[in-house]
């Protein structure tokens, strides 16, 4: 069952068209990764899912219903949460304070003068914390952890939303292979877990093709293929434009 789909999604900028066409589908509890050559329409793609932009044309549903034109918050609310390219955490508030804050701000949703307030809240920060391995670090300034750590703890700001659906936009951009290799065991067991299901960008192969349950590849905003990793290691187009193969590759 497609948990996300899109149709002729399609975003133009001012001419420049960063997604053309994009008809694709997500599968409850799949790990499926994005790959594409920078500039091809990654992020821009999940902008279009995520509300963070409107499409110039087609369609984005989540669990069955459009929500084309939805903002950012109202799908987060849904269950499709997500973490950006850049580092999206509050750097001066300590580990713990970051979040508490996400948690107050999804509760604040729901508010009510009875609710159970700031002590539950304690407890689902520390669960939080733990999950993603930061729960020796709750007093420090979030701005001063190492790299590897600000992605981990902006992983447990999205999963406060409690999302059946996560999407990560180079989770391990600027990490080395070992920060990689622990980040992404990371996700993967959270996602077990949780039974999430994942939708990510990745630029290491060796990652994408070793953890993958389906691929599908972006070139110039185009979906060129999407399927199992080895139809998509051996897709002729994909070879040709992406994976360095010129047509005069045996040479
Ligand atoms: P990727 O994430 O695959 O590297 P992006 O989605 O960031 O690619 O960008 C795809 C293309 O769209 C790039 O050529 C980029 O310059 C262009 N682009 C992205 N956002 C904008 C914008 N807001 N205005 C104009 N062009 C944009
Ligand atoms: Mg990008």
């Amino acid at each position: 069952m497609a948990v996300l789909e899109t149709k002729g999604l399609t975003k133009d900028f001012g001419g420049f068209v960063a997604i053309n066409d994009v008809s694709f589908s997500l599968e409850k509890g799949e790990k499926h990764a994005i790959i594409g050559p920078n500039g091809a329409g990654k992020t821009t793609f999940f902008n279009l899912i995520t509300g963070h932009l409107e499409p110039s044309r087609g369609e984005v549903a989540f669990e069955g219903r459009s929500i084309t034109g939805m903002p950012p918050h109202q799908i987060v609310r849904l269950g499709l949460a997500r973490s950006f390219q850049r580092i999206n955490i509050f750097p001066r508030m300590t580990v713990f304070e970051n979040i508490q804050t996400a948690l107050i701000a999804r509760d604040h949703k729901h508010f009510s003068l009875f609710s159970p307030g700031a002590a539950q809240n304690r407890g689902e920060t520390r669960e939080l914390l733990e999950l993603v391995g930061l729960d020796t670090e709750t007093a420090e300034i979030a701005g001063e952890l190492s790299y590897g750590k600000q992605k981990q703890l902006e992983l447990a700001i999205s999963l406060a939303e409690n999302p059946s659906v996560l999407l990560l936009d180079e989770p391990t951009a600027g990490m080395s292979p070992q920060e990689t290799r622990e980040a992404i065991a990371l996700v993967d067991e959270i996602a077990k877990s949780r039974g999430l299901t994942l939708l990510f960008t990745e630029h290491d192969m060796s990652v994408v093709f070793g953890i993958s349950d389906r691929i599908s590849v972006l070139h110039h905003g185009e979906l060129i293929a999407s399927g199992l990793p080895d139809e998509v290691r051996n897709n002729v187009e994909v070879r040709r434009v992406y994976l360095g193969e010129g047509d005069d590759a045996a040479a």
